[in-house]
């Protein structure tokens, strides 16, 4: 396969790849691809710009080869841990690379940040990477895969697998309990079942990880293809509760439904949320917004008179639970405010009816402001009734005032597009009182924006064009036969 790694590659990627091959066997030095790219390759998946390459050089070697290979930059990424920065090429052709020098990484104590020791073998850098689809290094010189783990034979079954033993592999990084949820978010892989386990019991040591790298992480697995079976990873293996404690009520409902003790429909409350989370573009205020629309309602449940639930409010306090769940992520001011807007309107538009008049819709477009195309997706994706009736009667709604504000936009646009010159500046112009001449002008005028030959704002050509108008109906008032707009009358002159 290792042939087709580098085929796989693009041309100029292939390109760099054969030059450093060539400075570091020169050079006496192993240089291997590995982790993510060999593994998109094997997926066939779109690969990055970028190559990721490992080797036995130490850095500054790997430097001095880099140079040798031709890389129009260096830069120091982290020679500390390793990894020297090279780009080759400018602007469409440009290649970055990164080369590290094999790892060993050891844990001296339980601190956020392993030590890494420079200088092992391949074999050792590829015992210290997380799962087996990403253990596996392609030599640049037909040498074949190095899959010490198994690594391809996990891709073909789609399989996520730590290497070696997984609770060493969580307890060195717990960050790597996120990541796992996150390939299953982004390949579609399921989880090896003993991987699955060690998951669950390491759990809780997922709290030493800082914000920044678990939202990182929440991110990348929520904007997945396959984020539904992600999030599902997450809340049986308990990391859900531990990463994201607000959404715990939520996924009760699907605990407390597998054992049977609530009524089915309140059960449906997560697997609901899945299917819109599934459902919704994926783009990341979107897919959040989706997670967290119905996550206060288990807070909000109340049962009517006649026995019907409800959740009344759960709007407002689901706008309050997420702004609170993403400040404590560390998200950005952007998220959090159009999250919060997204979950406290999330209802809205389902509501429409056709006879809703021109300002509700406009309001309604006012209160969402920036995020009305997120809100009309989200609404969209809201729509998980097992009632077929019922699932075309709301996608309508939302469809009908798509429309209409669409309508209301195109109207408006419409009214943009004047005339350049309005009635008083033209009797200006002509010295002339008001009649239906004006308006005839103006029509003339307003017909050539609308087809885009004359600008909204050149008063110039308007004025010309406006002359030529005048002229040619005074010509026609005189005997000729060219008038202003079809078959009117002469304008009145004083
Ligand atoms: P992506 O680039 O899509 O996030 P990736 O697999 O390339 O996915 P990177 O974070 O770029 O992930 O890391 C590159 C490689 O480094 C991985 O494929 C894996 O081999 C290794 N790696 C990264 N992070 C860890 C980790 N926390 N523990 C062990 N190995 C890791
Ligand atoms: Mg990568």
């Amino acid at each position: 396969m290792d042939g087709s790694i580098l085929a796989a590659l693009a041309p100029r990627q292939r390109d760099v790849a054969r030059r450093l091959a060539r400075a570091f066997t020169a050079g006496g030095r192993e240089l291997y691809l590995v982790g993510g790219i060999v593994r998109d390759v094997l997926l066939r998946r779109p690969l990055p710009n970028d190559l990721d390459l490992a080797t036995s050089a130490l850095p500054e070697e790997t430097t001095r080869l880099g140079r040798a290979a031709g890389a129009d930059a260096v830069y120091d990424v982290g020679a500390r841990f390793g990894t020297v920065g090279f780009v080759f090429g400018a602007e469409r052709e440009r290649v970055a690379v990164e080369i590290t020098t094999y790892r060993r990484e050891h844990y001296p104590d339980e601190t956020r940040f392993p030590a890494v020791a420079l200088g092992g073998t391949l074999e050792e850098d590829l015992a210290r990477r997380d799962f087996t689809a990403n253990a596996i290094a392609a030599g640049l010189d037909g040498g074949g895969l190095v899959d010490p783990y198994g690594g391809e034979a996990d891709i073909a079954l789609a399989v996520l697998r730590a290497v070696g033993d997984p609770d060493d592999r969580f307890a060195e990084d717990p960050l790597r309990l996120l990541r796992a949820a996150r390939f299953v978010a982004q390949l579609g892989f399921r989880l090896d079942a003993l991987t699955e386990a060690a998951m669950a019991r390491n759990a809780p040591s997922l709290e030493r990880i800082s914000r920044e790298r678990v939202l990182a992480e929440l991110d990348k697995l929520l904007v997945g293809e396959w984020a539904a079976a992600g999030l599902e990873a997450l809340r049986r293996t308990g990391l859900l509760a531990v990463a994201l404690p607000e959404l715990a009520p939520l996924a009760a409902e699907a605990e407390a439904g597998a054992r049977g003790a609530r009524p089915h429909r309140e059960k449906e409350l997560w697997d609901h949320t899945l299917r819109v989370v599934s459902q919704a573009p994926a783009r990341p205020h979107v897919r959040w917004a989706a997670l967290l629309h119905d996550a206060a309602k288990p807070l909000t449940r109340g049962v009517d008179a006649a026995g019907e639930v409800h959740f009344f409010g759960h709007e407002p306090v689901g706008a309050d639970l997420a702004t609170k769940l993403l400040r404590r992520l560390k998200t950005d001011k952007a998220t959090q405010a159009a999250v919060r807007l997204l979950v406290a309107l999330h209802g809205r538009p389902t509501t429409y009816e056709p006879d809703w008049t021109d300002s509700a819709v406009r309001r309604l477009a006012l209160d969402a402001g920036e995020v009305w195309d997120d809100l009309l997706d989200l609404a969209a994706a809201d729509v998980t009734s097992g009632r077929e009736e019922k699932r075309r009667a709301a996608a309508a709604r939302v469809a009908g005032l798509r429309a209409h504000f669409a309508r209301l936009q195109a109207e408006a646009d419409l009214d943009k597009l004047q005339s350049p010159l309005d009635g008083n500046e033209l009797m200006a112009l002509f010295a002339r009182p008001p009649g239906i001449w004006i308006k005839r002008v103006k029509d003339d005028l307003r017909e050539r924006v609308i087809d885009g030959e004359l600008a909204p704002d050149d008063k110039t050509e308007a004025e010309r064009i406006a002359r030529e108008l005048v002229a040619a109906e005074e010509t026609a008032r005189s005997g000729g036969s060219v008038a202003v707009g079809s078959g009117a009358p002469p304008p009145a002159v004083p």
